[in-house]
């Protein structure tokens, strides 16, 4: 009942202590709320930031991604070279688990362009893990596959810059135990691309004990770093979604640009052909060597197989040669004669050059 007409209707039990005690521990709250954050951005946050970049700026983390972890670590440590990391690899190597099924140092799609002419002593710089003559070992782990890369040469000097440039990164994070060979054709005649990749598959083996080997043209960039680079359980074609074909196969037994085969896969097709001299066929005759064999291509997705070629003029000593289409039509009855077995060549030099190997040779002319 109201009963004093001065006093209010109700009373409200004022602030006093209660509502202070309310506010202090909402104050409370938030600061607690933004100290939890802060650690969080201050822990995690420049990993993040890292990875970012990763995915976005190529050039720019070019230097990092290079290497896996601890090696990036190294990279910082001022007077580091790749001298002491070929010490460690050599004393550590059994130590050493083997890298993961997939690479973790992976980033996907890569952004290729030639509009900017490439620097090789830059190149060079920003690859100081790679050893002389082209040699790489992840050094936190054991790689699953020793790779050769084969490249056949002449005349191409601007375009394994840019080779050199694109690869070099994307195959030290596909975690590989890697080689690079430019099989350079000495003189004038007429260019013979297979037999220079036979030449290159016997003269990697003088080296190491290589037992994947990848084939490839030096105009030919892949786009995404899950193209990897190593040998399957059947002969890989890599290169399998090119620009210059839009994107796509221009047949399906195409087996052109780049590829890689095992030693053993390599060896059950006594190699590729010699005796292709000129602008094509050769692809095709290896692939019918490995269809006859029973083998079958194994092929990355059209997405992770993108690649790009670097536009250029046809080579002189290099015309289309008029004699493929037969060639290919006897394929079977002459691969086991026509080989690795019957190969014959001449080194006339080789150097060692901080980024890859170059072997110049004579390999006769056509017959
Ligand atoms: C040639 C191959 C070549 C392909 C794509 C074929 O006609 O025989 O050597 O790779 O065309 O250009």
């Amino acid at each position: 009942m109201h009963k004093d007409p001065l006093l209010p209707i109700t009373t409200v039990a004022l602030p006093g202590t209660s509502l202070q005690r309310a506010c202090r521990l909402l104050v409370l709250l938030c600061a607690l709320h933004l100290s939890v954050t802060l650690v969080y951005y201050v822990s995690g946050g420049e990993l993040n930031i890292f990875q970012y970049f990763v995915q976005n700026q190529q050039d720019q983390y070019r230097r990092f991604a290079n290497a896996t972890p601890s090696s990036v670590q190294n990279l910082l440590k001022p007077g580091y070279n790749a001298k002491d990391q070929e010490i460690r690899n050599t004393s550590n190597m059994v130590d050493l688990p083997n890298c993961p099924e997939t690479s973790p140092l992976l980033v996907g799609p890569l952004r290729i362009e030639f509009s900017v002419s490439v620097n090789l002593e830059e190149v060079r710089k920003i690859n100081t893990n790679v050893r002389e003559g082209g040699r790489y070992t992840p050094e936190d782990c054991k790689a699953q596959q020793k790779v050769a890369l084969i490249i056949p040469f002449r005349n191409r000097d601007e375009h394994l810059k840019y080779w050199l440039y694109y690869l070099h990164p994307i195959l030290q994070r596909q975690q590989l135990d890697y080689g690079v060979y430019i099989i350079n054709q000495d003189g004038d005649v007429t260019f013979n691309r297979a037999k220079l990749l036979n030449v290159g598959f016997a003269e990697a083996l003088k080296e190491y004990d290589y037992q994947c080997f990848v084939f490839s043209d030096v105009d030919l960039i892949p786009m995404d770093d899950r193209n990897i680079y190593k040998c399957y359980s059947q002969p890989r074609h890599l290169s399998v979604s090119m620009d210059k074909f839009g994107f796509g196969l221009p047949y399906t037994q195409y087996f052109g640009g780049v590829s890689a085969l095992s030693k053993d896969q390599f060896t059950r097709i006594n190699g590729f052909p010699n005796n292709y001299w000129g602008w094509g066929g050769e692809d095709d005759d290896i692939y019918n060597r490995i269809a006859s064999r029973g083998m079958s291509i194994s092929r990355p997705d059209a997405v992770t197989g993108k690649c790009r070629m670097i536009r250029h003029n046809r080579d002189d000593k290099n015309d289309p040669n008029p004699k493929r289409f037969d060639l290919i039509a006897h394929t079977r009855h002459t691969m086991n004669s026509d080989g690795i077995n019957s190969l014959s060549y001449q080194v006339i030099k080789k150097e060692k050059y901080p980024l890859y190997t170059k072997i110049t040779v004579d390999i006769g002319s056509p017959r």
